[in-house]
């Protein structure tokens, strides 16, 4: 019985690793395209930047120059 259960822990446990070795490349895929939709633009000069360099003001954003 208790092997039976060790049997059982160690498939979960190769499933688990099965799982993660096959997550990386789908959730970089999907966190390159969110990189690019999370970009936000400057509406006084244009420029790309993620949200967190950028000040949000009146419903459009902002680069640090001209916050
Ligand atoms: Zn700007």
């Amino acid at each position: 019985m208790a092997k039976l259960l060790i049997f059982v822990i160690v498939v979960a446990i190769a499933v688990w690793y099965f799982r993660r070795q096959l997550q990386p490349p789908s959730r970089h895929r999907s966190s390159d395209h969110g990189n690019e939709t999370t970009m936000v633009r400057c509406a006084e000069c244009g420029l790309y930047l993620p949200p967190a360099n950028a000040t949000p003001r009146g419903g459009r954003w902002y680069c640090e120059k001209h916050r």
